[in-house]
């Protein structure tokens, strides 16, 4: 008996290959959006997954809120679109705005979904719960990965406990700094960018409703999206870090920019943030398969990096089921060894998508830079200009909504 191969039932019901070796066919390492949404797909499949995750408890600081298009389709494949869509704002149009005037108008049709990051991950939880009750182990931290012939082996801690799990497939979803991408010893393309920003969300004091603004300003991009119960992200470019910056210090620049008030005492998160791109140089290695910021981190600018992992479970979430039932019924199928060049064709499609969507927030990025006044008027004149032409309106419209 191989050590990925289940043989008797542990005190919780799942399968055991050695006393202290619990088997499910997908181990998942990692429960943020991109983890949590292929549990799910692959739940649904009837695949017996787990989802190792290292916090205690999901936490509420706000990064992801735009779920884009063609992200729909994946989330209404997980069968959670509807209570997503109910729980955040359609955002139908969007504004480049100077010294008060509009410079250009987007519509976005299918819209974006905005969504605190906390309530999606909420949703999928629940869906995965709701599929395999048992499917999501928390205060579980993956430490290594062992590769073995037919599976992989997690190496975790768990209440101060050594803990092992055994899969057929391991999938790495466990962020940016994906410490199982280190201990395979995975090589990362990784840049920097000079770029700083603060984000916070406040009560909207503005009349944009349902619309993306942004402000091309001299000073530097301010950025403000709106959210459920009343509520807007605002995102401005600072010279440098501001790490101890306060919701007033965020209001004040947000004002002296674009001469929107914002109440500071109706804050309810702050962040500051530098920008950092991350490309792994391979999503597969023999069992293990990187998804999601593990596999690509994008700038948060353009806000694509959720919708791009949720991509890449859509597209390696048929192919994981497939092996996994091949073997399960014995059909004597391999899929990584039959079908090499197939795994291969879909991670290269995923990263060419990720290197897309790299440079994408990079001209975001460099349009937001600071600019002297003078230049920043011809720009945004030109730009004016520009977008009275439909056929870019609609170009650039795709563009930030990924389709
Ligand atoms: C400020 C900001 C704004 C953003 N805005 C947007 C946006 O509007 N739209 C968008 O699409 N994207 C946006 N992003 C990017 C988005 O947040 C990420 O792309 C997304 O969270 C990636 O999901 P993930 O599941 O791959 O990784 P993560 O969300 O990082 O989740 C990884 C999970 O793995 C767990 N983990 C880590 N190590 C281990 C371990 N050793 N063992 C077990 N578990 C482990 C972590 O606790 C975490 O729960 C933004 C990012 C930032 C920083």
């Amino acid at each position: 008996m191989t050590p990925d191969t289940p043989d008797r039932a542990t005190a919780d019901g799942s399968a055991s290959t050695r006393a202290d070796t619990a088997f499910h066919e997908v181990v998942i390492v990692g429960g943020g959006p991109v983890g949590l949404c292929l549990g799910v797909l692959l739940a649904r499949r009837g695949i017996d997954v787990v989802v190792l995750e290292a916090r205690p408890e999901r936490t509420r600081h706000s990064r992801a809120i735009g779920i884009h298009p063609p992200a729909r389709r994946v989330l209404a494949a997980a069968g959670v679109v509807e209570t997503l869509a109910a729980r955040g704002v359609e955002l139908s149009e969007g504004r480049a705005r100077f010294r008060g005037e509009d410079v250009a108008r987007l519509d976005f049709d299918p819209p974006v979904l905005a969504v605190p990051q906390w309530i999606t991950e909420q949703t999928l939880e629940a869906r995965l719960l709701e599929l395999a009750p048992r499917a999501l182990r928390r205060g579980v931290r993956a430490v290594g990965v062992e590769r073995r012939g037919s599976g992989a082996v997690v190496r975790a801690v768990s209440g101060g406990a050594e803990v092992r799990v055994a899969g057929r497939w391991v999938v790495a979803a466990d962020g940016a700094r994906s410490p199982l991408r280190g201990a395979l010893g995975i090589p990362v393309l990784e840049r920097r960018y000079p770029d700083a920003y603060l984000m916070g969300d406040f009560a909207d004091t503005t009349a944009d409703g349902t619309a993306a603004v942004l402000h091309l300003e001299c000073g530097g991009i301010v950025e403000s999206f709106p959210l459920p119960g009343g509520v807007r992200r605002w995102v401005v470019h600072t010279d440098a870090l501001e790490a101890d910056a306060t919701p007033a210090r965020l209001a004040r620049l947000v004002q002296e920019r674009t001469g929107a008030v914002v109440d500071p005492a109706s804050s309810t998160m702050l962040s500051a943030f530098t920008v950092h791109e991350r490309l792994a140089d391979s999503m597969l290695r023999g069992r293990v398969v990187l998804i999601g910021d593990a596999a690509h981190e994008v700038s948060p600018i353009g806000g694509q990096g959720m919708t791009l992992g949720w991509l890449d479970a859509e597209a390696f979430a048929p192919l994981l089921a497939d092996d996994v039932l091949a073997a399960r019924y014995g059909f004597g199928s391999d899929g990584a060894t039959v079908w090499p060049a197939l795994w291969a064709r879909v991670a290269d499609g995923r990263r060419r998508a990720a290197a897309q969507a790299a440079r994408h927030a990079g001209l975001n990025m460099a349009l937001g830079r600071p600019l002297a006044p003078r230049l920043m008027s011809v720009r945004n004149a030109a730009f004016r200009g520009l977008y009275r032409t439909s056929a870019v309106r609609s170009w650039t419209s795709r563009r930030f909504t990924m389709q």
